[in-house]
């Protein structure tokens, strides 16, 4: 079994691994890079292998940076099966529907501009409609813990990495001369006790393993404290009688965040704010949450049928015209507002953002990870000024970043996860900037003595016995 890393080698988007295991190849992932115009670009560059010698592709879940450029696999030729989780096969219509409709709008956008400057219109869409639902019917859906032979001697089990809904750490264990040999690929870990997901599971065994690394350098506080924090920037927010901003993701932030707002909606007061949930996309996320709640963890699972439904508040109002969304840009306090993009890279929350940045009782909550280029990430650095729509915005704000509330384990939990494995084998650090590798490297070999690899693209390792 060879690996080799084609992306998130230094970097937390674009997560791409090629497993070649006799003859047969196999693609881990196929996602897209996200970040500025430059990372951006690389969306449309030729694919590091070719696309007609696969023989089938393995999501770990539904994340855009880990299947947002499988409709361009199809359209460049791709005809072979994808497994993934059968929540995350329903959660990838939404992910890819809205991807391409977001890639259409861009260029659209970038032509029109060009029109007006008597240039020829020199864009196409990294991908369509039609190139997603073609992809979308290679979908095969499973379930955790269900060893599958998905080609001639090679077997996949799927098992809940707790990250967001239908996340999956990916083991593969193939037949070979020489005896079986498993590469391990741990997906996006979630944080232990994170709300309706289960906690990671650990693996017993593997040959080789792809861990990722977000929050390698980075323990996050409890989640006692965490949510302590949370309620605190409502206080101060309702104190300056200011909005709150929340960035979120459409699959799993979205959701965490009102579970949060329902759980402590009397000692929070969340009454006294209105509380809008801008995202077309999350409003359907959440819906394939509720039809897969057998998945939550038991504390999840029971509050779903003693509480009804826990993203049910009665404040909350789910937007879903534009015009609806615009009417919020005058409303200069009370309202929580809760929009995508996560890493403000695009979508509704850059309308909100530009109308609220400027002001001082506005408040920001950052809740996920802010990749490297993004406006997310300018802002927890603290920029005092950003650019908005081309528009210089003075960002008088009050940043708030929550690192408790991610959906990623720190390095406690990436080091647990890792120590379960029997005997330490060979540890690649993926999906994770240099500091965060760096760091993770270094307690993983004190801690376990593991020989740990620091791949940059194009990097390839063999899985030999531990
Ligand atoms: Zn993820």
């Amino acid at each position: 079994m060879r690996i080799t890393i084609h992306g998130a080698a230094g970097e937390v988007t674009g997560s791409s691994h090629l497993l070649e295991f006799g003859k047969q190849r196999i693609l881990l992932d196929c996602g897209l890079h996200q970040g500025g115009r430059e990372d951006e670009a690389r969306n449309a560059d030729e694919f590091p292998f070719a696309v007609d010698s696969l023989d089938a592709v393995v999501i770990s879940h539904a994340h855009i940076d880990h299947l947002g450029r499988l409709p361009l696999l199809v359209k460049r030729g791709y005809r072979g099966p994808v497994f993934t989780h059968r929540a995350t096969a329903d959660l990838a219509r939404i992910m890819l529907e809205d991807s391409a409709q977001l890639a259409a709008a861009d260029t659209e956008r970038h032509n029109r501009r060009r029109l007006r400057e008597g240039l020829p219109a020199d864009e196409v869409p990294l991908y369509s409609a039609l190139d997603v639902a073609d992809t979308l019917s290679l979908l095969r859906g499973l379930d955790y813990a269900s060893p599958t032979e998905i080609l001639p001697g090679l077997t996949l089990t799927l098992r809940d990495a707790g990250h967001i809904l239908g996340s999956a750490s990916v083991e593969l264990r193939g037949e070979t001369p020489k005896g079986p040999r498993t590469l391990l690929f741990s997906g996006d870990l979630g944080s232990k006790g994170a709300p309706l997901m289960n906690d990671p599971v650990s693996v017993p065994q593997a040959d080789l393993v792809l861990l990722e690394s977000t929050y390698g350098d980075r323990l996050h506080r409890s989640r006692q404290a965490t949510v302590a924090e949370l309620g605190e920037v409502f206080r101060q927010a309702a104190a300056q009688r200011g909005n709150v901003l929340i960035p979120a993701f459409a699959v799993g932030r979205s959701q965490e965040i009102l579970y949060w707002l329902a759980r402590h909606y009397d000692e929070w007061q969340i009454g006294q704010w209105q509380i809008y949930l801008d995202s077309p996309m999350a409003l359907r996320v959440t819906d394939v949450y509720s039809r897969h709640c057998r998945l939550f963890d038991r504390d999840g699972q029971q509050r779903w049928r003693t509480e009804s439904n826990p993203f049910q508040l009665p404040n909350l109002r789910l937007i879903h015209s534009v015009q609806d969304s615009q009417a919020l840009n005058a409303r200069g306090g009370g309202c929580i507002i809760i929009a995508g993009s996560g890493m403000c890279n695009g979508g509704r929350i850059r309308h909100h953002l530009r109308h609220n940045l400027w002001r001082d009782n506005a408040h920001v909550v950052f809740a996920g990870y802010q990749a490297r280029g993004t406006l997310g990430r300018a802002l927890v650095d603290g920029a005092e000024y950003v650019s908005i729509f081309g528009e210089r915005i003075k960002v008088n704000a009050t940043r708030h970043t929550i690192g408790g509330l991610s959906a990623h384990a720190d390095q406690n939990g990436l080091v647990d996860w890792y120590g379960d494995i029997a005997r330490h084998p060979r540890v690649v650090l993926v999906h994770g900037e240099d500091e965060p590798r760096a760091a993770l490297a270094q307690r993983l070999n004190e801690r376990f003595g593991a020989e740990v690899k620091i791949p940059s693209a194009g990097q390839t390792y063999v899985s030999s016995p531990v």
